[in-house]
């Protein structure tokens, strides 16, 4: 009988740092990206306090596009908060906001493994700016209506659990 062992947290995390080294800059994969600033809160599980909050603005020249954040429990075994998808959809649309919440699919730390999970909250806003210029001309259109409030039926699904 042969039972894989549970992966230390140590493993995890060469393994994620392996995937995130491997994968291409944000300016390599979002070419009319111009910026990028992002407002992260980590909250405990069941708390209201905040644990942390941080915000700075990425170095599109180094920052990698498998966009991930530290989950803030030291025992978290497996866990971390994955941007990538978010920000890539957001960038696809040009949103220049997005703001929105994801829970820690870790373990709690290394004995909870399989039984308790981690369930760390990261809040996160992104703003972006974007290159205004374009290759070729388009003509015809005029940028009239492109306020930041049209991006709202967009964004909704993911502010469901912001804005509190
Ligand atoms: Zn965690």
């Amino acid at each position: 009988m042969y039972e894989p062992k549970p992966k230390l947290r140590k493993e995890y995390q060469q393994q994620e740092n392996q995937q995130v080294e491997h994968s291409a800059t944000l300016a390599q994969t979002f070419r009319d990206l111009k910026s990028l600033t992002v407002d992260l809160a980590y909250f405990h599980p069941g708390r209201f306090a905040r644990h942390s909050q941080i915000k700075y603005t990425v170095n599109l020249a180094n920052a990698k596009s498998r966009f991930r954040f530290s989950c803030p429990n030291e025992q978290c075994v497996g866990g971390d908060f994955d941007l990538s998808a978010a920000l890539a959809k957001a960038v696809a649309a040009h949103q220049t906001t997005l703001t929105g919440e994801v829970t820690c699919q870790g373990w709690r730390c290394q004995t909870a493994v399989g039984q308790m999970r981690c369930h760390h909250i990261l809040r996160y806003k992104l703003s972006a700016e974007y290159a205004q210029d374009k290759p070729s001309a388009e003509h015809g259109q005029t940028a009239g209506s492109q306020g930041n409030g049209d991006c709202e039926h967009h964004e909704r699904h993911r502010l469901e659990l912001v804005n509190v």
